[in-house]
């Protein structure tokens, strides 16, 4: 078996939503809000199923790594091959169950290396129908910031869903190898208005009267490579991290968001803010190596919103 699914099913013709966790082995608030979503009973479910897999990339979790022993990142694998390398074959056996769904929701973390602001985000994908409930469910699942980003990156699951024309969110949440408590609620939560929203557990809500009051905060940059955290800001140097800024912060572009200082004691160098915008993410060590993301900072799109 390569990962563990478990199944509510009412018995009754209706939406099947598919929740994965653990897609990074780092990342734990997901896992632990999808176990809780295990506890689901089946008389609570009004029509439809809710499938779950609380650890998608399990030989990534037992080594509490990103990725797994074959050391491909899961999130760059769809969708994978079926006689392929662990991370492969998990990455198919996933499309695969993507491609049965109606909805899915994919929950990460920063892991190890970075902390996130909590975020729900989106492909902004051709095909209206999708992308309306795309928008719908993420505005339901609650986060203070809604991010759509470019269609064009592959390898995700949600490329994999994009592929198979299903309406498809992930979420972030925190991380630095932590799990946050707020953060496992927040997840069960979200899933569970995601799962009135489509009519799982009773008639079907709108995000308007099936989501708490937020200040919420929406960009659709649907820009080549948005979306795409790790090439953000990186840092000239090796070397230690002292942060000028915390996370969701507003920057304008040039100021300084950190500064690197290098293992010799040399003096240490500014990593300035590439776009104006809310700091979402930083690194979680105090460590960095050259080239590696600092920070991501989220620039208002489109540009007058
Ligand atoms: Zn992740």
């Amino acid at each position: 078996m390569l990962f563990e699914t478990h199944t509510i099913n009412s018995g009754r013709p209706g939406p099947a939503l598919l929740i994965i966790a653990g897609v990074h082995g780092d990342e734990y608030e997901g896992v632990e809000a999808v176990r809780r979503l295990m506890t689901v009973a089946e008389e609570d479910l009004a029509c439809g199923s809710v499938t779950l897999v609380p650890v998608a990339n399990l030989s990534a979790f037992e080594a509490a790594n990103r990725t797994g022993e074959d050391g491909l990142d899961l999130a760059r694998t769809f969708p994978g091959a079926p006689d392929g390398s662990i991370t492969q074959r998990v990455a198919h056996a996933l499309f695969l169950l993507i491609k049965q769904s109606d909805a899915f929701i994919d929950l990460h973390s920063g892991g190890k290396l970075f902390r996130l602001s909590p975020l729900v985000g989106y492909m902004l994908v051709d095909d209206h129908s999708v992308l309306d409930l795309q928008r719908r469910m993420a505005q339901a699942f609650g986060l203070p910031i809604v991010w759509g980003t470019t269609a064009a990156l592959d390898g995700r699951s949600l490329s994999a869903a994009r592929d198979a024309g299903v309406p498809a969110i992930y979420a972030e949440y925190l991380g630095g190898g932590a799990c946050s408590a707020d953060g496992v609620a927040a997840y069960v939560d979200g899933c569970l208005r995601v799962m009135a929203l489509l009519g799982i557990t009773g008639p079907p809500t709108t995000p308007d009267n099936s989501q708490p009051t937020l200040d919420r905060h929406v960009v659709e940059d649907p820009r080549a490579g948005s979306g795409h955290l790790q090439v953000r800001n990186p840092s000239p140097i090796a070397g230690t991290i002292e942060y000028d800024v915390a996370l969701d912060d507003w920057l304008s572009a040039g100021d300084i968001i950190a500064r690197v200082r290098p293992s010799d004691g040399g003096d240490a160098v500014a990593v300035r803010a590439d776009t104006s915008g809310r700091v979402i993410c930083l690194a979680a060590g105090s460590h960095v190596e050259a080239g590696v993301s600092v920070a991501v900072v989220l620039e208002p799109y489109p540009p007058d919103s």
